[in-house]
């Protein structure tokens, strides 16, 4: 007899298990259309360039492999929040912030939510845009959460769907929390415009309810942190609003395995930015003690110093207009092959990902004739 006998079998995740049979294919010509990794021509990982040099610098020093404080690396940290934030607004916010050091996207979500759940008068519901990450209900569901979904997306327009989004503003109850995408949605690549985020913002402030930026792709839309820190900075700057705010370094710096994150509250003033400070440093503790140096150590110098920070937004731009130039070849190889509909969608969307808006079937009918040695 086992304790576990009743142990249900979970279905493995989705996109990992996707890659894992990506993986098994003896294809010579195969490219993994399903994860969010950026590859280079050659179908190999990137190491940026301002990476490169980051890591040379971090080995120079003399690695060691001491234990980081429970909230991290602090010049990472901080310089995380001000990148988000931006000179000169963060001079004054900075203050009212609590941040912590988290385990890339995934962790800053997890302790920022669980920060709420712990320590706010929020309700625990949050909105959740439908399609999304396909992890967001797992991270949210497993603290407890009610997640509810709103449709984001027009399937039929192949764009933002705006009227749904109005409506799911309009009638939340107050104090839930609503997930943003900071920037290039995923999957659909399909942004609100800076007339329609502030609409969101007011409506939200109007209506008391919270913002939870996921932050996974700044740099990706314009490879410009600016321009693609632009609706934070609108809630939290111009709109004086409070915000989490879970920042991943694993796609803008290619860290993807180094779990590199910042979780942040803006709160409305310092008091209660250490007191939710010190709730952060509870809840990290309990779950990772304390978080991984080597890739905040990478990032840390990089947000630190200038001459990097210009290398880094060079390697952005990079990575940008290399997507940018791979869907408007996809789109013009339809047109070329008379594929039926109207593909401009695919033009259009921005960041990391395309999102054909195909049905399944489509899918796994296009995909069935190229399956090799499985
Ligand atoms: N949020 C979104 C929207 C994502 O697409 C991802 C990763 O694909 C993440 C968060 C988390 O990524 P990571 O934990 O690797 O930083």
């Amino acid at each position: 007899e086992s304790f576990f006998s009743s142990t249900p079998r979970i279905p493995k995740d989705a996109i990992f298990a996707l890659t894992a049979q990506y993986k098994s294919d003896s294809s010579p010509i195969k490219v993994n259309l399903g994860q969010g990794t950026y590859q280079d021509d050659a179908g190999q990982p990137w190491i940026l360039p301002a990476v490169a040099e980051a890591r040379r610098r971090v080995q120079n020093r003399k690695l060691v492999h001491e234990y980081l404080p429970i909230l991290g690396l602090p010049e990472f940290r901080h310089a995380a929040c001000r990148m988000v934030i931006g000179q000169p607004a963060f001079d004054s916010v900075s203050s009212r912030i609590a941040s912590s050091q988290a385990l890339s996207g995934t962790g800053s979500l997890h302790l920022a939510a669980s920060l709420i759940k712990t320590c706010s008068s929020l309700k625990p519901t949050i909105w959740i845009p439908e399609p999304t990450w396909s992890n967001h209900h797992l991270v949210f569901g497993s603290l407890g959460f009610k997640c509810r979904s709103f449709p984001y997306y027009d399937f039929e327009r192949k764009s933002l769907d705006f009227d749904s989004y109005r409506t799911m503003l309009q009638s939340a109850e107050p104090k839930s929390i609503v997930v943003l995408h900071a920037c290039a949605h995923n999957p659909t690549g399909c942004d609100p415009t800076k007339e329609q985020w502030r609409e969101i913002g007011e409506t939200m402030k109007q209506r008391q309810l919270f913002p939870l930026f996921d932050a996974a792709y700044l740099g990706f839309n314009s490879g410009n942190i600016d321009d693609d820190a632009y609706a934070i900075r609108l809630f939290v700057n111009e709109l004086d609003m409070e915000a989490a705010v879970c920042v991943s370094f694993a796609k803008n710096m290619g860290l993807y395995g180094e779990r590199v994150g910042c979780s942040f509250l803006v709160t409305r003033n310092a008091d209660f930015a250490v007191n939710t400070e010190s709730v952060l440093e509870r809840l990290q503790r309990s779950v990772v003690s304390n978080p991984p140096a080597y890739g905040a150590k990478i990032a840390g110098t990089i947000l630190n110093d200038d001459k990097l920070r210009n290398i880094w937004n060079d390697d952005m731009v990079t990575m940008c207009s290399r997507i940018k130039e791979m869907r408007q070849a996809l789109y013009e190889q339809l047109l070329v092959n008379d594929a039926p509909g109207d593909w401009t969608h695919i033009i259009k969307q921005s960041g990391m990902f395309s999102f054909l808006g195909l049905p399944l079937e489509i899918v796994i009918k296009l995909r069935a004739p190229h399956l090799h040695g499985r």
